[in-house]
């Protein structure tokens, strides 16, 4: 990897072949999948390692042992996913996964180990094998370190500090990016002949969220105003266990090693909402369990359940969940070996994302998008955990794969028109200029907490309508807001304003999505339809951008070998 700290040298005559936005998991492992041969550069907003991948805890699903097979884990995938996944690329995903954990084992990774020496796996949610790999609870940081050190053995180079604003579209394919160089404010036009986008999540979208504060969706919403519809964005993930107040995660794994749950009536509560998993049910259930047990009065004061490791022993607990101990003690002052950890659900994963296909591929030719960003899609209306981390290494290749064949056959990229660039220019310069007592923070603000109150765990016609409401008010006012800081040198305060902006276009998608699917699947419950109906929403909804807003289609669901049962754990 090459960055040179000094302002590089791009601008409209620089031409690649592969551009990739992300570098994360997913945007590194699409960048290594690329021909040497080809120029490759790769765009992060933030200084790579910062990316949220680093941030994952608990492992990677895999079917490695004789006695486990890909096709179990195809299943439970499927069924976890409330028969929403495209099953053709679930089984992809669970065929691929034994050799891409192998890959990364033999690029250095160091996962943790059984006695015997082979890769130690633990238990997870809404499986019915111990098929997640991990290293201790610092799994994305061991990924991420092999991945990161390939790429600057590789001399993969990387714009940090860029953030991209848009993508150009040209001759009916993709023509490259603009992005502001955050040190100088400047705006570029970069062509490149394909572009990858593997830009992560969207959590900030909610009040509570396990996201750190770039996970603003900036990919979707980008792909989404240059007419690449969005698939599935209704389905949300709330995780089970986050810390109250700062809602940081604590990972399933714990749970996976043998936690409990308990209520304030010291009640080991998943009993009556999952017999047989208990609390490694997926996580759909186990949020909903925690949530109706807060809202009947069985919870604690603070909003939380209580998250009980003390039986498993300190031994356990200092070695496999050693950043979970850490993380007690730092953030409540609770030393897990001798006290339960107060727990309650938060904002996790985004299910929707970019509509791609097997490789990445979207609408946009020349244009791919793979990780969180994108749903191709393997995680349906509820993603297992461990199967995150999966989606990036595998989609992430092939998205890398596919640039590579797509440069092979198409001649150069068209040119980036200077309208097009002066259209944001203009933009930008206005922006800077606008005086105005409105700052958009309070718009972010209020839009965090009306998806946190009505578009959350359990959702209603009602709530969601009210959603509607707020959410197209704010976008008025946002029309009109503003920013403080003129200046152009690390403009953080614009970033935020245009992140505030994609969040407020996608928040739109969720609750067009949340509105139609008028059933409950997976992670999205309808109190007022609270059951699956196959035989009208065993189907993708896909959001396309108009001036007027959201525009719902569909799409249908690949059905391979699963036929939809009832879901129970
Ligand atoms: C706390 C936590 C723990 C988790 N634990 C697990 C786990 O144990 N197992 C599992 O399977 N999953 C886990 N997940 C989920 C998983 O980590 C993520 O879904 C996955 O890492 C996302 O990877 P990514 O490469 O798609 O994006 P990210 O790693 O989020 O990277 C996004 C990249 O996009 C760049 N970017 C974004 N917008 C722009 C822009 N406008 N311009 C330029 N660059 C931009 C950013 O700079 C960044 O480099 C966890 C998630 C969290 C939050």
């Amino acid at each position: 990897m090459t960055s040179t700290g000094k302002i590089p040298k791009v601008d409209q005559t620089t031409s690649y072949d592969v551009l990739v936005v992300g570098a994360g998991l997913a945007g590194l492992r699409a960048a290594l999948a690329v021909d040497p041969e080809l120029s490759c550069v790769v765009l992060s907003k933030v200084y790579p390692v910062r990316s949220h991948s680093v941030a994952a805890q608990g492992g990677i699903n895999a079917a490695l042992d004789p006695e486990d097979r890909w096709q179990d884990h195809a299943y439970d995938t499927i069924k976890g996913s409330d028969y929403l996944a495209d099953q053709d690329a679930a089984e992809f995903l669970c065929e691929d996964a034994a050799r891409a954990v192998y890959e990364m084992e033999h690029w250095g990774t160091l996962f943790s180990r059984r006695p015997d020496g082979r890769i130690a796996q633990r238990s997870f949610g809404g499986q019915g094998y111990p098929r997640a790999c991990y290293a201790a609870d610092k799994t994305g940081r061991a990924l991420y370190q092999t991945l990161f050190e390939r790429a600057v053995a590789q001399r993969i180079t990387v714009f940090e500090e860029f953030f991209v604003v848009s993508l150009v579209v040209a001759e009916g394919r993709v023509a490259g990016v603009l992005a502001i160089e955050i040190a100088s404010g400047r705006l570029m036009a970069i062509p490149a002949r394909t572009v990858i986008f593997a830009t992560g999540g969207a959590g900030m979208m909610y009040a509570r969220t396990t996201n750190p504060y770039i996970a603003t969706g900036d990919g979707l919403a980008i792909a989404y105003r240059a007419g690449v519809p969005l698939k599935d964005m209704e389905f949300i993930q709330f995780h089970p266990t986050t810390l109250p107040g700062m809602n940081v995660l604590i990972t399933e794994g714990a749970r996976g090693e043998g936690g409990y749950l308990l209520n304030a009536e010291h009640d080991r509560f998943m009993g009556r909402y999952a017999p047989k998993l208990m609390e490694v049910a997926p996580r759909d259930i186990v949020s909903r369990a925690i949530e109706t047990e807060l809202l009947e009065g069985r919870g604690f004061a603070d909003g939380s359940v209580h998250l009980d490791l003390r039986h498993l022993g300190e031994d356990l607990i200092r070695h496999r969940l050693s950043e979970i101990y850490d993380f007690a003690i730092t953030y409540r002052g609770i030393n897990p070996v001798h006290e339960p950890i107060p727990v309650q659900p938060g904002q996790h994963y985004i299910m929707g994302g970019i509509a791609t296909g097997l490789e990445g591929q979207t609408t946009l030719p020349g244009f791919y998008a793979a990780g969180e960003c994108a749903a191709v899609s393997v995680h349906g209306a509820n993603r297992l955990g461990a199967n995150s981390l999966l989606d990036t290494l595998v989609f992430g290749r092939q998205a890398g794969l596919a640039a590579t064949r797509f440069c092979r056959e198409e001649p150069q990229a068209p040119p980036i028109s200077e309208a097009s660039w002066e259209e944001w220019q203009d933009r930008l310069a206005t922006l800077r200029a606008r005086r105005t007592p409105m700052h958009y923070g309070p718009i972010r603000a209020r839009l965090r907490a009306t998806m946190t109150d009505n578009v959350g765990t359990f959702r209603d016609r009602k709530r969601l309508q009210a959603a509607r409401g707020e959410l197209a008010a704010l976008r008025e006012v946002y029309a009109h807001a503003g920013v403080m800081d003129r200046g152009e040198v690390f403009n953080y305060d614009l970033l935020a304003f245009l992140e505030t902006g994609f969040l407020l276009d996608l928040a739109a998608t969720v609750v067009e999505g949340a509105l139609v699917r008028e059933e409950s699947r997976g992670a999205h419950w309808r109190n007022d339809f609270p059951a699956r109906h196959d035989d009208q929403f065993l189907k993708h909804f896909l959001c396309s951008w108009s001036a007027d807003g959201p525009v719902v289609g569909e799409a249908p669901v690949a059905i391979t070998h699963y036929a939809p049962k009832p879901r129970t754990y």
